[in-house]
């Protein structure tokens, strides 16, 4: 007989352990309560569709992360890859503007040619990002690296461990505090990416490296087709897959856990259940928030948190060309809606991905932060008033980049942090997790849980900085975990 998996969840992580479960022979339920792909999805209009998560996935190229999207379908020999040249745009409200691109060769030339007075630092700082891309995610779980592994990584590693050192547990604005930056236009730039949060300096560091050695692409047609090749191969594997059923509780017996019992009263009973949802809901609702380490303590109690966004779509009737995805605006002072827009606003035209629009239409998406207490109390009156308010704000700022659009909208729709709450019950709207902090950077928390036999967590709530990469990965690793306790040999 073989053993049975139950698993919570049928978004990114969810797939990704249903699918290696199946490989690895287990018989296998993935219990989803909305539809797969999680906060990896996208919404079809009037025949638009509205791409909520995939800007870009790092692995599209190499490494232990391409190897997951391979194995799992996610990339293919028809999936096309776009690497863009710019990352985003950014304005200032005077109409200062600032680019930042992809390749660090061009964007240090770039900046060298702003601010020549502050070339040391520049290429300072572009020399520390050069010097990340030699890193390579791990491809086994901790638990099972091998030691001649650990000392190849080490060796690897050690152009950079002074970074990791010197930076490890510093803020990003106390890392560029360090430059000093003199010209105006770098220092406007810089002061304003990520304002006063406790964003990691490494973080910050190594995210332009992926993106440098072309393994950060976007993958046309986006978010759904991604999560559907996913859900496909599960499928073809002859998983189950349940959707539209909510599990309210993981069911334990002397310390091991059992099955799950759903909202509807029905039991699954399993040898193992894998929760890939929620971390929160997870840990503190479904099991009651019996089994903590100290450290799930101090991070669910301390460590920050994504703030959520508001997404607002547009379907316009006509062919919008920008020569930049992503623009983005310093904007503190403007209002949509209740939220003041201190990290400012961010306008991407999908006019790369012809898939999102009918032929010579345009999906163009205004997105903001939207702090979470601002949505956690709203009133259902409240929140209809809200969303048309967000509508009518953010139609007036379309106007204002593309004068004349707002004649050819044909179709609008309003996303905020309470409808990713509703669909994926991610807590406080925070889509991405825990904030990859000067506190928490390579500080992932266990897929078990102290006291708790049978039972394991797969998801971005598992590695500060959240993503799809992670959420990949842990779905793998689980099922590496799991086969090593049957003693039986991993294979993909
Ligand atoms: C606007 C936006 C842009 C993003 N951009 C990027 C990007 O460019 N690159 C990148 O790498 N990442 C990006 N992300 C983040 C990425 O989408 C997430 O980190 C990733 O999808 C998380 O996957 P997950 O499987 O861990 O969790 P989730 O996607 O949250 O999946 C959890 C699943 O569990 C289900 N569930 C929850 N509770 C229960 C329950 N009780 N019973 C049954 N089912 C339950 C939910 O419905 C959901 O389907 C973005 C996210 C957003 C919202």
């Amino acid at each position: 007989m073989n053993k049975k998996i139950v698993i919570i969840g049928g978004g990114v992580a969810g797939l990704s352990a249903g699918i290696y479960a199946r490989i690895n022979g287990f018989e296998t339920t993935i219990i989803e309560m909305h539809s797969t792909g999680g906060q990896c999805t996208a919404w079809e209009r009037k025949g638009y569709r509205f791409d909520y998560c995939l800007h870009w996935l790092v692995g599209t190229r190499s490494g232990p992360f391409h190897d997951i999207w391979l194995e799992t379908n996610v990339i293919n020999d028809k999936v096309k890859i776009i690497d863009h040249e710019v990352h985003t745009k950014v304005f200032a409200e005077d109409g200062t503007d600032f680019i930042v691109y992809t390749n660090i060769d061009r964007w240090e030339k770039y900046l060298c040619e702003i601010g020549p007075e502050d070339t040391k630092s520049i290429i300072k700082m572009c020399n520390d990002m050069r010097k990340t891309s030699v890193l390579e995610p791990y491809s086994d779980p901790p638990e099972l690296r091998k030691w001649r592994n650990k000392i190849g990584s080490f060796f690897k590693m050690l152009p950079i461990i002074i970074l990791f050192m010197k930076y490890g547990k510093k803020t990003f604005n106390q890392y560029i505090g360090q430059f000093n930056f003199k010209n105006p236009r770098l220092a406007l730039f810089f002061d304003n990416l990520f304002s006063s949060r406790d964003f990691s300096a490494l973080a910050f560091i190594m995210m332009l490296a992926w993106f440098h050695k072309k393994n950060a692409g976007y993958l046309l047609g986006g978010s759904k087709p991604m999560a559907q090749r996913m859900t496909e191969k599960y499928l073809n594997l002859s998983g189950i897959l349940t959707t539209k059923k909510k599990v309210g509780k993981i069911i334990v017996e002397d310390n091991i856990a059992k099955g799950v019992l759903l909202e509807d009263g029905s039991e699954i009973f399993a040898d193992y259940v894998i929760s890939a949802a929620d971390g929160h809901s997870t840990i503190f609702e479904m099991l009651g928030g019996k089994y903590l380490s100290e450290k799930i303590k101090e991070a669910y109690n301390s460590w920050e948190l994504f703030n959520p966004i508001v997404q607002v779509s547009f379907g316009i009737s006509s062919e919008i060309k920008t020569d930049f995805p992503v623009q983005s605006w310093i904007s503190k002072n403007t209002h949509i809606g209740m939220t003041k827009t201190d990290q400012g606003y961010s306008i991407m035209n999908y006019c790369f991905d012809p898939s999102m629009a009918p032929p010579g239409k345009s999906v163009i998406v205004i997105r903001f932060e939207s702090p979470w207490d601002l949505w956690k109390d709203i009133k259902d009156e409240d929140y209809l008033k809200e969303k048309q308010q967000i509508e009518n704000d953010a139609r007036i700022l379309l106007e204002k980049h593309f004068p004349g659009i707002t004649t050819n909208i044909e179709v609008v729709d309003v996303a905020t942090p309470v409808t990713d709450v509703r669909y994926t019950g991610v807590w406080k709207g925070s889509y991405e997790g825990f904030l990859p902090s000067s506190k928490n950077l390579m500080s992932n928390l266990k897929p078990t849980l102290p006291g708790l036999d049978g039972f394991y967590m797969a998801g971005q709530w598992l590695s500060p900085g959240g993503g799809l990469p992670p959420a990949g990965q842990t779905g793998k690793w689980v099922i590496q975990l799991i086969c090593k306790k049957e003693k039986m040999e991993f294979t993909t």
